[in-house]
């Protein structure tokens, strides 16, 4: 058998929490024949939540679950971290300003960046689930010196999953049947969910790949697709009259499993894309160093950034400017963070 990995989950009793924990240890992030030690970090007021947990897991009797251990001290939490989840975050509440809300989290993504750096494993991996999430990976990141910048992520796979179902959906297909969708810049309402280089196969497994954009509008993917996505967490709120959570926790396991067994191939042979928000090298116009959602492959347990994907002005008028607008705001919240001393 496999020596165990080690997964270390923050915000462990919360709600996405909750419905990620359970499906990590029945192997669904790394495989089938992967065994999981499992970390749970709460606050201390949570803690006797997360035990419970625990007392969950072990009520399942997971063949695949070696081990887990609940604590209050990100340096047990991170100690032999390989994959590391970081969900618990401090939420806005009514009132609070947005310099209160990203100083709060730093509170938070800084000491565990520092514990990850201190403690982790030498293959960790991260991504961010807590918002506003791809400030708090850099937050992280910072104070991970000697963890290198490309191991901190933070996820937009579920902007890109609620894409790819809206998508489907409208050209009425089934979601395997879309492809090539991207998710561009921040996990916020400015995010922009890009079907220029996308395709639908019509038809079904024998049909033809064609263009998104001439089976649905551009009229309807300017004016109902795009915001539908951006604010679908909000639709969710106001039906569900709670937040989205398992669909979190899926895509934080979609993230991390094809961040560790890669991409793969897609029906038509062709490398499987998704969006994942990772480290800019300067590609496609984003300062290096802000941590943006682009179109990745994961190949060899590494993203990559697939280029030549500029969002196409011809199919969607203000393409560009969509882009401009979210890595816009990213590099204001990275210079707020920076004003506040938080990198
Ligand atoms: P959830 O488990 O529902 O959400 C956790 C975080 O994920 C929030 O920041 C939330 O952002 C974010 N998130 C990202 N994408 C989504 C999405 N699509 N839908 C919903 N949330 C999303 O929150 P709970 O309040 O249930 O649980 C949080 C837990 O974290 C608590 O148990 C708390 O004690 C813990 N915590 C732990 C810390 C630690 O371990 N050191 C630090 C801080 C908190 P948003 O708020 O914008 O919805």
């Amino acid at each position: 058998a496999q020596p165990p990995r080690t997964v270390t989950v923050t915000g462990a009793a919360g709600n996405i929490g909750y419905a990620l924990l359970f499906r990590i240890a029945s192997g669904e992030m790394l495989g089938a024949d992967v065994p999981v030690r499992l970390r749970l970090l709460e606050v201390p007021a949570a803690l006797r939540a997360a035990e419970g947990t625990a007392m969950e897991l072990a009520d399942a009797a997971f063949p695949l679950l070696a081990d887990v251990q609940v604590t209050h001290d990100p340096a047990v939490a991170f100690d032999g971290v390989q994959h590391a989840l970081l969900v618990g975050a401090r939420p806005r509440s009514a009132g609070m300003e947005r310099g209160d809300l990203l100083e709060a989290n730093g509170g938070i993504f800084g000491p565990q960046g520092q514990a990850i750096n201190d403690h982790a494993a030498e293959d960790v991996r991260v991504v961010v689930v807590g918002n506003p999430a791809n400030t708090n990976a850099l937050i992280a990141a910072s104070h991970a010196r000697d963890v290198p910048a490309d191991r901190f992520t933070a996820l937009t796979r579920l902007d890109h999953n609620r894409a790819v179902s809206q998508l489907a959906a409208k050209a009425g297909v089934a979601v395997t049947d879309v492809d090539g969708i991207t998710v561009w810049g921040n996990h916020s309402a400015t995010q922009f969910p890009d079907l220029t280089h996308a395709r639908v196969r019509v038809g079904g497994a024998d049909g033809g790949w064609r263009p998104a954009l001439e089976v649905v509008d551009a009229g309807w993917a300017a004016e109902e697709f795009i915001p539908r996505v951006a604010e679908r967490g909000a639709e969710i709120i106001s039906v569900r009259g709670a937040s989205s959570a398992a669909s979190a926790a899926s895509a934080t396991i979609d993230h991390m499993r094809d961040w560790f067994l890669g991409t793969g191939v897609g029906t038509d042979g062709q490398a499987r894309r998704t969006s994942a928000a990772i480290v800019s090298d300067g590609s496609y116009g984003v300062p290096e160093g802000l941590i943006s959602s682009f179109p990745v492959v994961s190949e060899g347990g590494q993203w990559r950034i697939v280029p030549g994907l500029e969002p196409d002005a011809a199919l969607l008028p203000d393409a560009a400017e969509r882009l401009e607008r979210t890595v816009a705001e990213l590099d204001e919240e990275r210079e707020a963070v920076t004003g506040l001393g938080l990198l």
